[in-house]
């Protein structure tokens, strides 16, 4: 089969390769790939920003079928349409395994870098990580269940947020824009920030239930959000651009006592206005990744419309075209790129 690999330590070294199938060892199941999401973190992994265990099939977000049972496995069947949890290889006994936070787990390693991903068309995954797609929800669309539930976590589990509140959410990226619904879905009010290049971005977060929109290029952040908010500031502010002015910006925007949520991954040490923290006693949640629990929560979101998948796909391409696909997410020039299977 066709795969999608990083091939060797390095910047780039990223090669469609024929590989042999894989087959099902005890506990774990064999998915036909139906669609896979480029996601950021593959960019990072083609230019070794993040790392990697080469050579090793890239690829964490896909939905597919249930193709073969391994041994002990039982609640699926083949045909089944399923979305897995990235976290393939844990301890299971840790706290983090314990309480579902299964990333922070410090044996995890996840598909599509730590172990063969979903760039191709069979994946191994173990049982315990499946999840079956709602009969609801479109194979298509249920490919976006893992940044989804990236956004749930944020959202509704590292944070809290309450009917009303006003909200800002830096960075309009796919993740901003997931959070962004999540937000809405509990019935936050949204302001959604971008830069001159997230135009086309910006308009689609106003369709997805942005309250107001606003580029940071042109008009100063931390006034409009203040002036947006009644004056006082934002409740919460989901920082998902993982740039210093971003971060600056939510620090200045946030009310006292207000709580900054850290999405975005920054890839370096950075300076901020960190004082504003203690001067005004801010909350700071960091997130990273998703829960055992953000699946189910991610998979009813978007079975029932609250979040919706259809407008965040902008390309579906053939695995034989996954170059195309990296350059337009590396180039902003998409929303999320899908990638579909060859033999
Ligand atoms: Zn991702
Ligand atoms: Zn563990």
């Amino acid at each position: 089969m066709k795969a999608v690999m990083k091939t060797r330590p390095g910047p780039g070294n990223v090669e469609l390769q024929d590989v042999p199938e894989p087959q099902p060892g005890p506990g774990q199941v064999r998915i036909e790939v139906a669609v896979a999401g480029i996601c950021g973190t593959d960019i990072h992994i083609l230019r070794e920003e993040f790392p990697s265990r080469p050579p090793v099939i890239l690829g964490h977000e896909f939905s597919g079928r249930i193709d073969r049972l391994g041994d002990g496995v039982d609640g699926f069947a083949p045909g089944d349409p399923v979305v897995a949890m990235p976290a393939a290889i844990r301890c299971g006994r840790c706290r983090y395994c314990l309480s579902g936070d299964v990333l922070m787990c410090e044996r995890r390693r996840s598909i599509g870098h730590g172990v063969n991903g979903a760039f191709t068309r069979f994946i191994v995954v173990p049982a315990e990580m499946v999840h079956r797609v709602p009969q609801a929800l479109d194979l298509q669309h249920a490919a976006l269940a893992e940044p989804v539930a990236v956004a749930v976590h944020a959202v509704s589990e590292r944070a809290r947020v309450s009917a009303g509140d006003a909200v800002l959410v830096s960075g309009v990226g796919p993740i901003g824009l997931l959070v962004l619904q999540v937000v809405r879905a509990q019935g936050g009010r949204v302001l959604a920030a971008g830069t001159a290049r997230d135009g086309r971005r910006l308009d689609l977060a106003r369709r997805l239930g942005a309250e107001a929109t606003i580029n940071v290029e042109a008009q100063d952040l931390v006034a409009a959000a203040r002036e947006w908010s009644g004056g006082g500031g934002v409740d919460l502010a989901f920082e998902c651009a993982g740039a210093p002015a971003s971060l600056d910006a939510c620090l200045g925007a946030l009310r006292r006592i207000g709580t900054l949520v850290q999405v975005g991954l920054m890839g370096r040490r950075i300076e901020c206005d960190y004082e504003q923290v203690a001067m005004h006693e801010l909350l700071v949640a960091g997130t990273y990744g998703s829960s055992l629990l953000s699946w189910p929560r991610a998979l009813a979101l978007l079975a029932r419309g609250l979040v919706q998948a259809d407008a965040m796909i902008s390309d579906v391409l053939p695995i034989t075209a996954w170059e195309e696909g990296f350059r337009k997410t590396a180039a902003q020039e998409s929303i999320k790129v899908l990638l579909t299977p060859e033999p």
